[in-house]
């Protein structure tokens, strides 16, 4: 494939410090956003090159501004611009060509967009860029990568984590509140370009654990007894450390994970919903492959994760997660209780492993993984709205039935 030279501007690289100084929870319409339709489109994506280089193509209604950096193991290049629209095939990405090996995108912020490409081996990125449309061609986005050796690719990754570093840190989530109610955190998986399972019909996990946690919020809401938050109330990518942070920082005192899984073809049909509970030993080789599934959302989505401290190590830690663990499992058995006359149950409702997103020391939290969508009856049910309505009922009913016991064990012990 040729390289030929194209018209260029150099793209502006001061975006990031405006693009991320935004709170990294999605709480609540943003009056100043402008409409759908009005943010810059992205209508095509071509890719052409070989295993020694590589040009990533997009075509855009308009000249956007983007930054690049990369991430190591696996090898990845990731490219933030604004919130852009994707009006691409479903199956864009899915395959690479050359040094890409498949490419995700969409929403990782309100306001921000990021694609991520998956890489058969270290690249240096030669050209990013965006060229502006001319009379009869639309604008572009060109991405030039051209093979290198890892050490190589490793300086690159330490320089853009330096850049990056300098920029201000993300604002806090909402603090502690003067209300007495018990705060409930909702936590539907995945967002943005993070789809989660796929089912072979085309619903995506984001949306269906998205709209089940709506309905359980507005239950949870319409009782009065709690306030409740979301980790995300769009189609927007959270990453999970932040899912964690929110909890905790907003003071939860339960911490409620939604998911649906996915069991590949090869490993026959399981079906039913399930109730995961953290540990650091999986209770079954399956409960250790779904963790370790839902724990790449970081890695799907271009989250670096090599500044994160290790905050589940350590002895005191584990003391101080002893409580909230017997609480964990005491809200994961009324959850099961409630969902058996909801939904059906996987023949094994309570497992536990090491989810990412359980991790807080102190507040209880459960992963509800609701049916598999690679089932044909659970993701009938999955699908349908009575279903959803039934099971956000079984899950207000189970929270109910755990701070009410919670409440009654409090009296006891005083008197
Ligand atoms: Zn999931």
């Amino acid at each position: 494939m040729g390289w030929n030279p194209m018209p260029v501007r150099a793209a502006c690289w001061a975006l990031l410090g405006t693009l991320f100084a935004g709170a990294a929870v999605a709480a609540g319409p943003a009056t100043t956003a402008p409409a759908a339709d009005s943010f810059p489109m992205a209508t095509g994506v071509r890719l052409g090159g070989d295993e020694t280089q590589t040009r990533f193509v997009m075509d855009l209604d308009r000249r956007i501004d983007l930054r690049v950096f990369t991430l190591a193991d696996p090898y990845r290049v990731v490219l933030d611009i604004p919130e852009v629209t994707f009006q691409l095939l479903p199956q864009a990405g899915e395959s690479g060509r050359g040094l890409i090996k498949a490419f995700r995108f969409g929403l990782v912020m309100p306001g921000g967009s990021r694609m991520v490409f998956d890489l058969t081996k270290p690249v240096r990125v030669d050209k990013a860029f965006v060229v502006d449309p001319a009379d009869d061609a639309p604008a572009r986005l060109v991405l030039d990568l051209v093979a290198t050796d890892r050490d190589s690719f490793m300086r690159q990754v330490a320089l853009d984590q330096k850049a990056a570093s300098t920029a201000p840190p993300p604002s806090q989530p909402q603090g502690q509140s003067s209300d007495p109610r018990p705060l409930i955190v909702l936590d539907p998986g995945h967002g943005g370009l993070d789809t989660g399972a796929k089912a072979s019909s085309g619903e995506l996990e984001k949306d269906i654990v998205l709209d089940v946690a709506k309905r359980l919020r507005a239950r949870l809401e319409k009782s009065g007894k709690y306030r409740v938050l979301m980790t995300r109330t769009d189609d927007t990518f959270v990453a999970l450390a932040d899912r964690v942070e929110i909890a905790r920082k907003a003071g939860a005192a339960l911490f409620v994970s939604i998911h649906a899984d996915s069991l590949p073809h090869k490993e026959g049909d399981a079906q039913g919903a399930t109730v995961y509970t953290l540990s650091e030993t999986a209770s079954d080789p399956q409960a250790a492959q779904l963790a370790e599934e839902e724990n790449r959302a970081d890695v799907i989505a271009g989250v670096d994760l090599t500044n994160e401290p290790d905050d589940v190590a350590g002895i005191l830690l584990d003391l101080a997660q002893r409580e909230t663990k017997t609480y964990s499992m005491q809200f994961a058995h009324k959850l099961v209780a409630e969902l058996k006359g909801a939904a059906r149950l996987h023949k094994d409702p309570i497992k536990s492993a090491g989810f990412r997103v359980l991790r807080a020391p102190d507040v209880p939290s459960v992963l509800v993984e609701l049916g598999y969508v690679s089932n044909k009856q659970d993701l009938q049910s999955l699908l349908s709205d009575t279903w959803r309505d039934h099971t956000a009922e079984a899950m207000g009913q189970a929270i109910d039935d755990y701070f009410s016991a919670r409440i009654a064990g409090a009296n006891s012990s005083a008197n």
